[in-house]
């Protein structure tokens, strides 16, 4: 059979969809009722009206996360609308399941008035620990992720910015030091300038990245200044403008020491490849096509290459799975109040670190036909990597601590030790 086929044949076996409500305390006996609902459970939400924070102690906020989407950007799919997007959700709280222990309620809320879908998130607040805000299409996205953050007092991380912009962050740290060069010195040339793009190229400026040393396009061409005063871009893309004469992506790439691909599938050509600078970094990351296929960007040139996708087929796969359900999983454990900046770059730099490390056997043996040694074609680490955990959560909450937004303390050699029980 082939993957559609088996696609539709796993979600529709009994039960149909892949999550269910599991209860964790005894419900046996009328006693047992009796605590877990009325008449016993009026004494934590005594608690509670006393003191809110005791909401994590009584109930499952803690480890609980709302993956919310209208579904106006799903996948490759496109603006599919709020039912279509389900299985979609439910499928990113599988993996935060899978990969973090934390559980989910998909929401899919059928609403695309910004306003009206903040107010529906922000009155959710008292259920959740987190919100993921996914497949929300741009420029909307910004708007409603920079809304819900002021209004909640919990995380409200958009996966699909910032997410592909830790990932690829963590990479590309990686890719820098191997081609022996320095963030603060690149020429980036990043084709696309939407949801995942722009959220890369602020990350990069944490990371060290200079914003006047980045190009960005989006399907007209270069993001110059005058196509800012002609009223050609929106707020977001016109951060990002340089004041160069208009060009297309062949010029914002000569001579460029990193590319940046989140548009449109082979838009790049090898002789764009041949005319960077040398020893160029190059990640290809529309989905399910790159803008170059990989073999045909590794061969353009004599010198080395360093190539990602967002491909498992390939090395150095540029895969969201990587973080979020360590960076939610950090900062649920430090009650924190957001995810800011400083735990990004926390989580890209525990990534990035965990790569230059010796793999365990077993990874080895789950990727048989990988090289998985540090080097151009190992700059990432691969989500089934057990250290994931162990080393991008404490980070995090580190991260959160020290940045005075985390509501509990963890001791964090205990809380490593937790984590890998
Ligand atoms: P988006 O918000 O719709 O943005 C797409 C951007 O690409 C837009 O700015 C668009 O230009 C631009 N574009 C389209 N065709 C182009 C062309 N021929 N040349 C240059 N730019 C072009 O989408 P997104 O969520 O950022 O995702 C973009 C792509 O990245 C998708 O293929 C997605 O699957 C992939 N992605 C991969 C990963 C990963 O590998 N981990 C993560 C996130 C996204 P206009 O603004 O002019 O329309
Ligand atoms: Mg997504």
């Amino acid at each position: 059979m082939g993957l559609d086929e088996d696609a539709l044949e796993y979600h529709e076996r009994e039960p149909p969809g892949k999550l269910a409500i599991a209860t964790t305390k005894p419900t046996n006996t009328q006693r047992d009722l009796s605590l877990a609902y009325s008449p016993g459970v009026a004494a934590p939400c005594r608690k509670i009206d006393a003191d809110e924070t005791d909401a994590y102690k009584y109930t499952a906020k803690g480890n609980l996360v709302g993956v919310v989407s209208n579904g106006s950007a799903v996948l490759g799919l496109g603006d599919i609308g709020a039912q279509a997007s389900k299985p979609v959700m439910e499928g990113k709280g599988v993996l935060f399941k899978r990969f973090a222990d934390i559980d989910v309620f998909d929401i899919e809320l059928d609403q695309t008035n910004v306003d009206a879908f903040v107010e529906s998130v922000a009155a959710m607040e008292p259920t959740f620990g987190g919100v993921n805000l996914e497949d929300i299409k741009a420029p909307e996205c910004f708007e409603i992720e920079a809304q819900l953050r002021e209004r909640m007092d919990i995380p409200v991380f958009h996966d699909d910015q910032h997410g592909t912009a830790i990932i690829s962050g963590a990479g590309l740290l990686n890719a820098l030091d191997i081609a022996d060069k320095d963030i603060a010195d690149v020429e980036i040339a990043i084709s696309g300038a939407g949801a995942s793009a722009i959220a890369c190229a602020k990350f990069y400026v944490s990371l060290g990245a200079r914003q006047e040393n980045i190009t960005m396009c989006d399907s007209t061409g270069i993001i110059t200044e005058s196509r800012v005063a002609d009223g050609d871009v929106n707020e977001h893309k016109a951060e990002f403008a340089r004041d160069l004469p208009d060009g297309d992506l062949a010029d914002a790439m000569s001579d460029a020491d990193v590319f940046i691909g989140l548009s449109a599938p082979d838009i790049v050509s090898p002789e764009m490849v041949r005319s960077m600078a040398d020893e160029p970094i190059i990640f290809a990351m529309a989905n399910p096509d790159p803008e170059i296929e990989y073999e045909e960007a590794k061969n353009a040139r004599d010198d080395t290459v360093i190539m990602g996708t967002g491909r498992s087929d390939h090395p150095n796969q540029v895969n969201n799975v990587l973080g979020f359900p360590f960076i939610f999983r950090g900062a649920l454990d430090v009650r924190a109040t957001e995810i800011n900046e400083d735990m990004k770059v926390a989580c890209a730099e525990a990534l990035a670190e965990l790569a230059r490390e010796d793999v365990p056997d077993q990874v080895v043996k789950a990727y048989g036909d990988q090289p998985l040694q540090f080097g151009p074609e190992y700059i990432i680490p691969k989500p089934v990597d057990p250290r994931v955990l162990f080393e991008v959560a404490p980070a995090v909450a580190e991260a959160a601590m020290d940045a005075g937004v985390a509501r509990t303390d963890l001791d964090l050699d205990d809380y490593r030790d937790r984590l890998e029980a």
